[in-house]
């Protein structure tokens, strides 16, 4: 047998398939496998995209060396998969296929230097023991080391290496027959306690063994002393088995699942989904449903309605900070079904869910964007909820969006895929305005409550609260009106942090990353300015740095100088604050939301993460503090966006049974997005979206692709982009609109100047092989420092 490998070389990527001779002991490998192979002189990793009988240099290949895992760790689908999607988003299917991997697994080989000639041997440096490289970190060593590999005295190895630690429990087996243990009992010392309480207790139970040592130490009341002394007697056997962690165990308290009755409209559109099912339809549906329309309910039915139908559903849900509530809902209903995948849980829990899918022990996958690769097989249903979301949209190579490959595996697999939100994306709006997806509306909150009173709070000409100028004070009465009502208050606004500015009065310096061209914001709480782009951080300065002066202002605001300002305003206030900076521990996420849930504080306070899918029925306030932080962001959608925060957050407040408000705080209160999104009415916007995307040549009237160039030497970056915009000119049609090349509106980032090319059409024969081609180049070109991205259809032009 030959194997087709794709060769994870890491220096230079290739989408090139090597050819290797399967040896005879290692003919369980699959497509799919993750192997080692022999390459040049190293050992690489690859992955198994294809076997055959013959190959025309048979008799000439190298053996595979190794098959890493025991199950092969992707599928044929995603195999394919890997092939399409390296295709449409310009990038090498060896990146595709390690992103299908979880983190554990991606990387996981080190590097081994075993000594060669007998000379080496003798050298301290081994002391008998290969050296591991990675490990290496005295330099005398390292010196060397390499002097040893320069003399072909010493080679470099690969070893594989996992470091997804498998978590075992010790499990206890009996060796020998019932009356044997009987006679064994009546020959032991009686003060012998705690054996003859083993004893008895295997007698006793003696075919409930094997047994865990938890259970064991439990049950029989012994502690692991005697256990160890029982395996040296052979009257136990030990092993350890496999055990899963798992990541929902803190949920299975929660509440029960409610039972609803569905009203007309969701009976109506669940009806249309639940045909797809049956009929194995590849069907998109877009589900709009306003905030409350109850979008979820349909999504359980149908995935019940899957799982009836003997297939598995797949649903992704956009960020972290949404999943508590709605894994709760799917975990009550689903149960031990449920798999859960995203970054907020543990490595090894991830792994362990990752294998459970890929073993055929969970049905039912929930997860944020990078799920939509799970290996899970015979899916009968996908679903995207809040499809409009930015976040499933991968900003880094690959450059996928997870609705494209939602949309590639539901032709795979014969099912349809459910798009769900209250503000579609324009472009699924689009779509099925044309008819290639069907809209399914749900107009009416499944509660019959009320939406919410909007109401827009002009800054322009207001009182504020206190000295500074965040707060209104009509914010500010409203909030202290909840509290007094022992009802409670969402606050959001998009900023962490204090302030983001720090200005010289003296000589008007801006305070600035090193590495980028933004400026810092200060942390008052750690006492630092920080970029948030790179993570640079200094102490915050008392003097002006450039001129010394001490006449220094921080200006702007943030999530912290509101907590702050609040807890002036309103002594005794509780507040709980959701931002990247509370958030960044494991758990947090849960712990504040059910902290709120149960009423610990009166406020939550958050960036955006707080504005979807939060579920509170005591919350009867909205406000938000500044509507315009994503209005004039130099972008396409920034209308869109933020619209679409606007009547997210919005529909936070008064989902039970008290009535809600919203406040919205702006400087731009006759902004059409401010607006409209204070009706809430979404086809409105649509409408008059279309209209400013039609008149400006903007997606979904044109097909984009965003190709950035960039250097630490901005000159060499230009030049690049210049030549590229050359080579798409000559080959493009005359209608295409190819503009830039400019430097993006943050020219500088983590010490990289970026130009950028923005390529709009309709049609284009040409753009893919040409954009292939300028992907190819592309690695000739890094050895000069030059890097170039190829975003297609990107989410943000900036
Ligand atoms: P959406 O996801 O559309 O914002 P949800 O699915 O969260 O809305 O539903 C909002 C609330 O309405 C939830 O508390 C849910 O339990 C409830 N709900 C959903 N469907 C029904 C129904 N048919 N009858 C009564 N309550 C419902
Ligand atoms: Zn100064
Ligand atoms: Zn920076």
């Amino acid at each position: 047998m030959i194997a087709q490998v794709i060769v994870d070389i890491a220096a230079k990527q290739t989408d090139r398939i090597f050819e290797y001779h399967v040896p005879d002991e290692l003919q369980d490998v699959e497509v799919g496998s993750r192997v080692f192979v022999p390459f040049g002189p190293r050992k690489l990793q690859g992955f198994v995209v294809g076997l055959s009988e013959t190959s025309q240099f048979q008799g000439k290949l190298k053996d595979l060396l190794l098959v890493v895992d025991e199950m092969p760790p992707l599928t044929p689908e995603l195999v394919q998969l890997s092939a399409d999607l390296a295709d449409h988003v310009f990038s090498y299917r060896i990146s595709i296929l390690k992103t299908m991997l979880p983190r554990v697994m991606r990387a996981n080989y080190r590097k081994i230097l075993t000594p060669l000639t007998e000379k080496a041997k003798q050298l301290p440096l081994f002391q008998g023991d290969p050296v591991d490289l990675n490990k290496m970190t005295d330099v005398k060593q390292i010196a060397l080391a390499r002097k040893l590999l320069r003399h072909d005295e010493a080679k470099i190895e690969y070893l594989v290496e996992n470091r997804a630690k498998k978590k075992t429990e010790n499990e206890y087996q009996l060796c020998q027959s019932k009356a044997e243990y009987e006679k064994i009992l009546a020959s032991v010392r009686p003060n012998a306690v705690n054996q003859r309480h083993l004893l008895q207790d295997i007698i006793q139970h003696y075919d409930a063994y094997p047994k865990r040592q938890v259970e064991l130490e439990k049950e029989a009341g012994v502690n692991t002393a005697t256990l160890t002394a029982a395996v040296k007697k052979k009257w136990l056997k030990k092993q350890a088995v496999e055990v899963y962690r798992d990541p929902l165990a803190g949920f299975d308290e929660d509440q029960p699942d409610k039972k609803v009755t569905l009203n007309d409209e969701q009976t109506a559109a669940l009806s249309k989904i639940t045909t797809a099912i049956e009929e194995k339809q590849d069907q998109t549906f877009l589900l709009e449903g306003i905030t409350g329309s109850g979008k979820t309910e349909v999504y359980l039915h149908a995935i019940s309605k899957t799982l009836a139908e003997g297939r598995n559903a797949l649903m992704l849900v956009p960020e972290i900070s949404l999943t508590p509530q709605m894994v709760r809902q799917v975990k009550a209903r689903f149960g031990g079904e449920v798999a859960v995948l995203h970054s907020g849980l543990s490595e090894g829990e991830l792994y362990d869910e990752w294998r459970r899918i890929r073993r055929g022990e969970a049905r039912v996958v929930v997860g944020a964007r990078s799920a939509v690769f799970a290996p899970l097989d015979n899916i009968g249903l996908i679903v995207i909820d809040e499809e409009h979301e930015s976040s499933y949209k991968q900003e880094d190579n690959p450059r996928y969006h997870a609705r494209d490959v939602a949309i590639w595996r539901s032709h795979y697999n014969h099912c349809p895929l459910v798009l769900g939100s209250a503000t579609p994306s324009l472009g699924s709006r689009a779509r099925a305005q044309k008819g290639v997806y069907e809209l399914l509306r749900l107009t009416k909150r499944a509660n019959q409550k009320k939406l919410p009173e909007v109401k827009i709070i002009d800054l322009k000409h207001v009182q504020f609260a206190g000295g500074q100028f965040d707060l209104s004070v009509e914010l500010v009465d409203a909030i202290k009106d909840r509290l007094a009502k022992k009802e409670q208050v969402i606050l959001m606004l998009n900023r962490r942090g204090f302030a983001n500015f720090m200005l010289c009065r003296e000589c008007g310096y801006v305070m600035k990353c090193p590495n980028c061209d933004l400026s810092l914001t200060m942390h008052k709480d750690t006492g630092m300015m920080q970029c948030h782009y790179c993570g640079y951080t200094e102490p915050i300065p008392q003097r002006c740095p450039q001129c010394q002066s001490e006449h220094i202002r921080f200006l702007g605001t943030g999530t912290q100088k509101v907590q702050e300002e609040l807890e002036e305003l309103l002594p005794g206030v509780r507040i709980l604050r959701m931002d990247v900076d509370t958030t960044r521990r494991k758990g947090s996420y849960k712990k504040i939301l059910d902290a709120f849930g149960n009423h610990e504080a009166d406020i939550l306070l958050g960036t955006q993460m707080i504005a979807k899918g939060l579920d509170f029925p005591n919350v009867t306030l909205v406000g938000v503090i500044s509507a315009d932080t994503s209005l004039w962001v130099p972008d396409y959608n920034s209308s869109e966006r933020t619209f679409e925060l606007l009547t997210q957050v919005s529909g936070r407040a008064g989902r039970a049974e008290k009535t809600g408000e919203v406040l919205i705080q702006t400087y731009n209160p006759d902004h059409y997005a401010i607006k409209l999104a204070q009706s809430q009415d979404y086809e409105r916007f649509y409408g008059y979206e279309m209209r400013v995307r039609h008149a400006g040549n903007y997606p979904p009237y044109f097909y984009t692709v965003l190709i950035s160039v960039a250097s630490k030497n901005e000159q060499h970056a230009a030049q690049e982009a210049f030549r590229i915009k050359r080579r798409l000119t000559r080959n493009l049609h005359p209608e295409t609109i190819i503009l830039g090349p400019t430097p993006s509106a943050i020219s500088r980032l983590k010490n990289q100047y970026y130009y950028q090319i923005l390529v709009k059409y309709k049609k284009e024969m040409n753009l893919n092989s040409l954009l292939h081609q300028i992907q190819y180049s592309a690695q000739e070109i890094k050895k000069y420092g030059l890097n170039v991205y190829i975003d297609n259809e990107p989410e943000r032009i900036i």
